[in-house]
């Protein structure tokens, strides 16, 4: 361990040169996250306060009956903030040797990745990169035009004072601390014109929001002198109190056993500024590779802007050893858990890293791939064991986890074993695997159709020949539904098709020798009508699905459904214009006209009106608007009076 033996004048040191780009980077943003200092200045004194504590261990003597915390104070007039730490101190090797150096690979890597950054954008990123690095002390001088720092160790007599105002020097001399520990006064900037951003860091109120945003769990006290006034009217007195700032309450690294419900509650209140009930609270340990500790909660209804695709941002905070590194943090959950608020509280990772080295650190996708697991083992046994509350759980957030059958690809199978589904069935939701219970032998593949409503699609014509069967048809109305569905192709080996579109095989091998053999009898007919309605539909042909309409539209396999056409056309993008199929029904007495009318008369004027009259049916009944309503209300009309 050093020792002060040194002569104690005041002498000069030049900063190492990584420090200086450091610093010049520091004193010239304009940084929008200047407040993350306070983050540092703290998490350094409590780290100092942890060492001490440890070494005290040792000699008792250390620590006297004074309480271990952090001190925050102002001078408005002067402009100055002090922030002060009763922790272990450095001795005048030390000082020079941690504030003067970049020990700390991390900050190394920063500057690098600045550098690439910098060459790449021409500094356009550069000031919002800082506050996503924990650059440390130095941050100071992003808010300091000049940083005295005075510290004793514990155990040693004297003290040092270091000073710099950031340029390429710093000195250090001789002082006498009252008490070991570290002393740090920040000679805080003037505020520049038009810098909206600026908070000032004399204000309590700047301190104490900053505290909490940032600082809330450190395991010491962080306290303030404030000044309030007391008593009546006539009898107000300015009474000055000292106040903790911070709750220090790392609740997460606390027994469960000990933590009460109501303390769950106000947590995760705290953190995800919701009102509501957590509907589950996931809290787990991890040890092995990595270390960790994760605090999730379910929320019971789902925050107004869920579907905000702008505020689609993880609400996941970061946490190493305690301290708060990142808020929204991407990669501790996949986005499709996005509505989950929590934390990880990591042993491993090192205090500075940043969303860039984030994104491809491995521990952070182990834990991501755990998290999601245990939020889908938990789901799982809410399914299982409280089906109700699942449900209405279900109509809050199944939506957004949806998602994840998009985008998931390791955990999709767990996943869609929660996705619940209504459908034609009795009960209001269904899983897919009690849909696959429930499946006639018959029937080999799993259906369904994807609209606005529930009740709309109930009405729809393709689900006749289904429902004559006695097949369940699962209902997806919600717009996640058709992206999800691209994915979600298949479930135990039985392909999953949609009604409106392709091949959905409803019948069976007699049923469909049968209709191949009207089809060839009705040929002249069928061919006719295409021809008449060439420009609208790909081809007439006979149905399948139909048992009471005697018409419907169905999209090849491979397009788009109407559903998904009609989304992407009112978010005004391009659909590509494909024409469908017009499937008839060949029980229907309008097809027997048709083929009459076709013998009779299939040149005329009223077999090109009706065949308009039936593709017109035909969009009707599904609920697409009609190309032009002029012509068909014309034919309508022409039909009433009996003129055609
Ligand atoms: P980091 O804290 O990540 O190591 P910093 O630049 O913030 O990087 O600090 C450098 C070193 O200075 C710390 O590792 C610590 O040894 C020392 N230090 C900083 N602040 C204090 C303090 N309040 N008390 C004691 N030592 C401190």
């Amino acid at each position: 361990m050093s020792q002060t033996t040194m002569p104690q004048s005041s002498e000069t040191h030049q900063f190492q040169a990584e420090v200086r780009e450091l610093l010049d980077l520091m004193i010239h943003s304009l940084y929008s996250q200047r407040e993350i200092f306070l983050r540092e200045l703290i998490s350094n004194s409590s780290d100092a306060l942890d060492k001490l504590r440890v070494e005290a261990l040792q000699k008792p003597d250390l620590i006297g009956d004074e309480e271990l915390g952090i001190k925050l104070e102002t001078d408005v007039a002067e402009r100055k903030l002090i922030i002060s730490d009763n922790g272990i101190g450095m001795s005048r090797d030390e000082v020079v040797e941690n504030i003067g150096t970049i020990a700390r690979s991390g900050t190394r890597r920063f500057l690098d990745s600045l550098k690439e950054k910098q060459k790449a954008e021409e500094g356009g990123e550069t000031p919002r990169l800082i506050g996503q690095f924990g650059v440390g002390f130095y941050s100071v001088f992003m808010v300091a035009s000049k940083v005295v720092l005075e510290t004793r160790r514990a155990g040693e007599d004297t003290g040092t004072r270091w000073i710099s105002t950031g340029d390429g020097n710093f000195t250090v001399e001789a002082c006498e601390p009252a008490t070991h520990g570290t002393t740090i006064t920040l000679e805080l900037k003037p505020q520049e014109v038009g810098d909206e951003e600026y908070q000032d860091f004399c204000q309590e109120y700047v301190l104490r929001s900053t505290v909490s945003k940032y600082s809330d769990f450190v395991e010491y006290p962080v306290q303030m002198d404030v000044e309030r006034e007391e008593g009546e009217d006539d009898e107000k007195k300015t009474v000055t109190k000292t106040e903790t700032l911070n709750s220090m309450k790392p609740i997460w690294t606390r027994q469960q056993s000990d933590i009460s419900e109501d303390e769950y509650k106000e947590f995760y209140q705290h953190i995800s500024h919701n009102w509501d009930e957590p509907y589950e609270t996931i809290h787990f340990h991890a040890e092995g590779a990595t270390n960790y500790t994760a605090l999730l909660f379910l929320p019971t209804s789902r925050p107004f802007d869920l579907f905000d695709s702008s505020q689609a941002k993880s609400r996941m905070n970061l946490y190493v050893k305690r301290v708060h590194i990142q808020s929204e943090c991407e990669g501790l959950a996949p986005i499709w858990l996005r509505f989950i608020p929590g934390l990880v509280d990591s042993d491993d990772l090192p205090l500075n890293v940043s969303r860039e080295t984030l994104q491809h650190n491995n521990q952070l996708k182990a834990i991501s791939k755990r998290v999601t697991r245990k939020v889908l083992d938990v789901l799982k046994k809410k399914l299982a064991d409280e089906r109700d509350s699942y449900e209405t759980f279900w109509t809050q957030f199944g939506p957004v986890l949806k998602e994840g059958i998009y985008f998931e690809d390791a955990q999709k199978q767990e996943l869609v074993d929660i996705c619940l589904f209504q459908s034609t069935g009795e009960a209001e939701w269904t899983s897919l695997a009690e849909y696959v219970e429930r499946m006639p032998v018959k029937q080999k593949e799993i259906y369904y159709l994807s609209g606005d409503d529930k009740q709309a699609l109930e009405s729809s014509p393709h689900l006749e020949a289904a429902k004559l069967k006695g097949y369940e048809v699962l209902f997806l109305t919600d717009r996640v539904d058709e992206f999800a569905f691209q994915k979600l192709t298949e479930y135990e080996d039985r392909a999953i098709k949609p009604l409106d579109r392709g091949d959905a095989i409803i019948e069976d091998d007699e049923e469909k020798e049968a209709r191949e053999a009207k089809q060839e009898e009705f040929k002249p007919l069928l061919e006719a009508m295409t021809s008449e309605l060439e420009d609208e539909v790909s081809e007439v042909r006979l149905s399948s699905r139909l048992s009471d309409s005697p018409v419907v539209l169905v999209a090849p396999e491979n397009q788009m459904s109407p559903n998904l056409a009609r989304i992407l056309k009112e978010a005004k993008q391009a659909v590509p214009d494909s024409k469908r199929a017009m499937e008839l029904n060949p029980e229907h007495p309008l097809v027997a006209r048709m083929s009459e009318l076709f013998a009779e008369e299939k040149d005329s004027e009223r077999f090109a009106d009706y065949c308009d009259l039936l593709y017109g049916q035909a969009l009707l009944r599904e609920g697409s608007p009609l190309p032009h309503p002029d012509h068909f209300a014309r034919l309508v009309s022409k039909l009433m009076a009996g003129t055609n």
